[in-house]
């Protein structure tokens, strides 16, 4: 028997166990089972006193002598001892006491068996649940031992399980039992994952005392050594095939050579109406090393909304056009194409660099110039949505492509515009995302690119502040509302837009949108609205009214969240924000605090908010801090269900790290799979066969969706 042995054969299990254990625990092989640790332990050597049970307790150890048993029958009538033989008994309530007092133990099941063991006088440890039933202390289906049977240990493991599991005969106890015979047949011959020159570096204990300590600790001790060597090992060779990754494309991918900054960029630089901020200056640097290595570039670039990103995003194209390159820009939405092209066109005006901007709605004719500018070089830098990565849009040599909010697109939709360099050279790729992500998370999402982040904001940027209210507020909102238009201000009113209720989530806009324009009547106030149903139109009429002081509210569904830029919006009114994750409610509030007053985000809560909801809401009232919240997210909802992340997972399922609370632990995974492969990038030694025959399994060839060509 070894790991890959299939868990049928496994003695005990058979094809129906097997069958259970693979729909419930995705087990199918005996390691899968040694692989499927206990998610918490009792500590059994501490024995309580009867006096001290509470039926608020966990589970707990009584040392108790049987005094009396009694059988009952469905009805409740008392039985005598013959009916055992035909089923008729329903119920064993045995009597049991220690010094201190009495309780009672139940069964109703494995009567048979419990009533031979159960003798008057006999001594037992009882291990369950404290309940109380009618005045008495009792346990229902104690595990029962003999005061002696303390040899697995004190830590007694409890495991994953479900309904079905159990109706299937796979009980706690039967997992152990199955766990004790998989370890007995794998671990005379078991191999380790790791390399003994790791152990020894890292301190790791071997594997085999880590299974079997996971499974039966004999101290806490050894049970902390055991689970340190099993997350360090999951993360490090998670890491290992990531970083390897890496180094794999990187010696491959031969970038297009940009030695020089160039005219374009000096241009722009000393134009810029303000000084650019450290973090901005030291990401632009990395970008020029990257542009210049002779390889290409796959950079992540994290910075909070507000944060500078697009100014970097420009220099950056400068650099291309400056090398004789073009530049393409491309952005989630149209409302956000336009405002980069508008505020890109404004940044390179200084330069005589030509800018277009190509999306769904650009004429056909339009469309033909743009084509053939792109054609013949004469524009530099393309802005663009989707559009700009249809076949009929080619390049006459594209040298960097930048990627905004990244996770609105598909991996194909990227790998097409990196299919658009010149003579089928990638071009350079800089993705950028408003969305913190961990930094945990994001070695392992994008483990395989570079990441650069912009950890400070442009100075003068006001604190917004933020609180949560109630429907009892709403009035009071309004009339807040009703003060800021007045000292010449701008609102945003945003409405939850989640996919399930579409139908009722425009309802409740339109209604909240009426609401609103009756509060705020004309002709005084104007309220323009923007939601995903509307012509691009219709869309751009409402958004230029906004954009250009003409509406004094907008009413939007999220299409505002990333991007959309109106210094003089000073109200961000989210309602039902419950219904919004974390890191959405703080992209969403980032678009005010833009200009120079004082800013407020109003958080309007619904009636039925969980406690988690709650927490969260709280959490985005008390910091600005968009890493802090992602961390703080991440933690309340686990990684999965991080934001930018459900469409694309995690690329492995961790068994027993967590990105959320092993972070210590995967900055060294991640700086020690970094020195192996520095050491032998190819894991072809002798001493890294171990590791390179690990990463030869299924799950380390991953569907890799961070990967960029
Ligand atoms: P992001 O795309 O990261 O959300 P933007 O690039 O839109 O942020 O920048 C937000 C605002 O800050 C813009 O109005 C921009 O002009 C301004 N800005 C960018 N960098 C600086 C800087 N170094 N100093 C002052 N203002 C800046
Ligand atoms: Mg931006």
């Amino acid at each position: 028997m070894n790991l890959d042995t299939a868990i049928q054969y496994l003695p005990g299990v058979g094809p129906r166990r097997a069958q259970l254990l693979l729909s419930e625990l995705q087990i199918s092989t005996v390691g899968d089972l040694l692989r499927t640790y206990p998610f918490r332990y009792i500590d059994r050597s501490s024995i309580q006193t009867i006096a001290s049970l509470h039926p608020d307790q966990a589970y707990v150890q009584v040392r108790a002598q049987v005094l009396k048993v009694k059988l009952f029958a469905k009805n409740g009538a008392e039985l005598p001892a013959e009916k055992l033989k035909y089923n008729a008994v329903s119920r064993l309530v045995a009597t049991v006491a220690d010094a201190t007092g009495e309780m009672e133990v139940v069964f109703f099941k494995g009567i048979k068996w419990m009533h031979s063991r159960l003798l008057p006088g006999s001594v037992f440890i009882f291990f369950g649940k404290p309940t109380v039933f009618g005045s008495r202390m009792n346990m229902v289906h104690p595990e029962v031992d003999a005061p002696d049977s303390g040899s697995a240990g004190s830590l007694s493991g409890v495991y994953p399980s479900t309904e079905k599991l159990k109706n299937g005969g796979i009980t706690g106890r039967v997992m152990l039992k199955l766990v004790a015979e998989a370890l007995e047949g794998v671990l005379p011959t078991l191999e380790d994952t790791l390399p003994d020159y790791i152990l020894k570096e890292k301190g790791l204990v071997p594997l085999s005392f880590a299974l079997r300590q996971m499974h039966f600790p004999q101290s806490q001790d050894a049970l902390a050594k055991a689970s340190y060597r099993l997350k360090f090992e999951e993360l490090f060779l998670l890491q290992l095939s990531l970083v390897r990754q890496k180094y794999i494309r990187s010696s491959n991918a031969h970038g297009l050579p940009m030695p020089s900054v160039g005219v374009p960029f000096r241009r722009c630089y000393d134009a810029l109406p303000y000084e650019l901020t450290t973090a901005q200056k030291r990401v632009i640097r990395e970008i020029r090393e990257d542009l210049r290595s002779g390889r290409q570039m796959n950079r992540l670039l994290q910075g909070d909304v507000g944060s500078g990103k697009t100014m970097v995003a420009v220099l950056s194209a400068l650099i291309a056009v400056g090398n004789g390159y073009q530049a393409c820009f491309m952005a989630p939405t149209e409302v956000l194409a336009h405002q980069h092209f508008a505020n890109v066109s404004r940044y390179l005006a200084p330069t005589g660099v030509q800018v277009a901007l190509l999306t769904g709605s650009t004429t056909a004719a339009a469309r033909r110039k743009i084509h053939s500018g792109l054609r013949d070089g004469s524009i530099g830098v393309l802005i663009g949505t989707h559009a700009l990565i249809e076949d009929t849009v080619q390049f006459k040599a594209l040298g960097l492509a930048i990627v905004d909010e990244q996770h609105r697109f598909g991996v194909d939709q990227r790998a097409r515009l990196w299919s658009k360099g010149p003579g089928g050279v990638a071009p350079h790729v800089l993705v950028m995302t408003a969305t913190p992500i961990p930094r945990t998370l994001a070695m392992t999402l994008y483990g395989d690119l570079d990441v650069s982040i912009i950890n400070e904001m442009p100075p003068g940027r006001k604190p917004v502040q933020t609180l949560c209210v109630g429907e009892n507020k709403r009035h009071a909102m309004h009339n807040f509302v009703r003060e800021q238009i007045d000292r010449g201000r701008q609102a945003f009113i945003v409405y939850p837009l989640i996919f399930e209720s579409e139908k009722l989530d425009y309802k409740n806009l339109q209604l909240g949108y009426e609401e609103i324009v009756k509060a705020f009547p004309l002709p005084q106030y104007k309220v323009a609205i923007v939601h995903g149903q509307q012509t691009p139109q219709e869309k751009a009429f409402n958004m230029d009214a906004f954009v250009a002081g003409r509406a004094q509210i907008l009413v939007s569904t999220t299409v505002i969240e990333v991007g959309v830029d109106v210094p003089n919006a000073s109200v961000m009114v989210i309602e039902s924000a419950e219904r919004f994750g974390l890191s959405q409610l703080h992209q969403l509030r980032g678009r005010v605090g833009r200009g120079a007053e004082k800013s407020f985000c109003i958080l309007m809560r619904g009636t039925k908010v969980s406690k988690d909801s709650q927490k969260r809401l709280d959490l985005l009232c008390s910091t600005e801090d968009g890493f802090t919240l992602a961390e703080e997210d991440m933690k309340l909802r686990g990684p999965g269900d991080l934001e930018g992340t459900q469409q694309s997972g995690l690329p492995i399922e961790l068994s027993i790290a967590s990105l959320a609370k092993d972070g210590m632990i995967l900055s060294d995974a991640r700086a020690y799979a970094q020195i192996v492969l520095d050491a032998d990038p190819g894991l072809s030694s002798e001493k890294n066969a171990l590791l390179a025959r690990e990463l030869r399994r299924d799950k380390y060839l991953m569907k890799d969706y961070s990967q960029i060509s």
